[in-house]
């Protein structure tokens, strides 16, 4: 009898197994690797809202659990996959640096927004007005991390490649099967994927479409991450940079557009006076949700079944916070937060379930 089985191995999955591994609780990860937003995204790390100089939600206490979080991954798995960055953010106009300062000055930021602008100094770039720079944010190499954690669950048997039946799953009072699988717990983390998950998608979760372009400059030589229109986060590939990312709405398909393609394309050309060559373009749908919270928590029905989902657009920060939570819910009986418990939607599952 295993303790715990995790469907669908993306940021939310692989934090989960981490919680899992540091207690010593038995697993197996059931997984497909075509539809994972983790493998899309910039990876990027960042405290602050950078439209409106604002600090995203519990973001803090959020920096604070994660970055640690990463670290112990990195040195337990022996990879390199954390890279502390600053954010230049471009100013277009005096009133946004004026709007910086103030921003600067709020207890919650001043300790990411510096109040010193920066004068640009590549003239690859194109920005006037100075940047402004915000400490303590980066890069997580997500999709090295993954392909790395696998190994590690590979080696101990514990990794299945393949797309989860949610016919072939029995519920029992206090355990579940599936195929030749006993476990005490199911965690269901499959991302956008929970849409066709018969237990959860009554939950409202959106999906925002995103997509982002790789590029190759030789002359660009950037070793900072740079928000103007776009972001330019630099790769570990020499002169290889990642540019997004686009917001869409209604197209739910995971293929790359010639539409997104061009809008990001026009973006970077306002910002760049330097060549480059586009290499590569990825698609991904981000699990948002309706009110921009996770969704985490014990199936109403089914005690043994729990979610961790809803990671939006900063799985990076939010995604070990929320399933160290999940993990001394189930654990522990500590209680989940308001805020990301499933409980909220509990009426949408009395109107599905009849
Ligand atoms: C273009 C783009 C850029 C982004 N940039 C950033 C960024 O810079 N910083 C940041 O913090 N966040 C970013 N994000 C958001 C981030 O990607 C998500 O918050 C996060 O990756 C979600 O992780 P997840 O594990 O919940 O889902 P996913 O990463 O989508 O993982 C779910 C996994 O479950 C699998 N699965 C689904 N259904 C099944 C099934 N039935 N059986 C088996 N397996 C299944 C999928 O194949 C997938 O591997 C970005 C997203 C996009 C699209």
């Amino acid at each position: 009898m295993l303790d715990y089985i995790i469907v669908g191995f993306g940021l939310a999955g692989m934090s989960f197994s981490e919680q899992l591994k540091k207690n010593n609780k038995s697993f197996v990860v059931i997984t497909q690797e075509d539809k994972s937003s983790s493998v899309v995204a910039g990876g990027m790390y960042n405290p602050v809202i950078l439209k409106r100089f604002t600090s995203p939600w519990n973001a803090i206490a959020q920096m604070e659990y994660a970055i640690p979080f990463y670290n112990e991954m990195q040195a337990r798995l022996k990879v390199k996959v954390v890279n502390p960055l600053p954010v230049l953010r471009v100013f277009s106009t005096i009133e946004e640096q004026n709007n910086w300062l103030i921003a600067s000055d709020k207890p919650n930021l001043s300790p990411f927004l510096s109040p010193n602008f920066l004068k640009n100094e590549n003239a690859a770039i194109q920005a006037n007005n100075d940047f402004g720079v915000i400490n303590k944010a980066g890069r997580l190499q997500v999709a090295k991390l993954l392909v790395r954690y696998k190994q590690d669950l590979l080696n101990t048997n514990s990794y299945l490649q393949q797309e989860f039946s949610y016919n072939d799953l029995v519920i029992r009072e206090d355990h579940i099967i599936y195929r030749d699988l006993k476990a005490k717990n199911i965690i269901f983390s499959e991302g956008y994927g929970m849409k066709e998950n018969p237990y959860f998608n009554y939950l409202p979760l959106n999906g925002t479409k995103g997509e982002v372009l790789i590029i190759k400059s030789e002359s660009l030589k950037l070793d900072s991450i740079v928000k103007a229109g776009v972001f330019i986060i630099p790769l570990e590939e020499e002169d290889c940079y990642l540019i997004g990312a686009t917001y869409h709405w209604t197209d739910k398909s995971w293929v790359a557009t010639e539409e997104a393609k061009i809008e990001l394309r026009d973006k970077l050309d306002v910002l760049l006076n330097c060549e480059y060559t586009i290499i590569d373009q990825l698609a991904g749908i981000r699990p948002t949700v309706k009110d921009r919270r996770p969704l985490v928590g014990r199936h109403p029905k089914h005690k043994n079944m729990y979610v961790l989902n809803g990671m939006g657009t900063r799985g990076v920060m939010v995604a070990p916070t929320v399933s160290n939570q999940l993990y001394n819910y189930i654990q522990n009986g500590a209680e989940l937060s308001s805020e990301i418990d499933i409980q909220r939607f509990a009426s949408e599952y009395k109107t599905v379930d009849g």
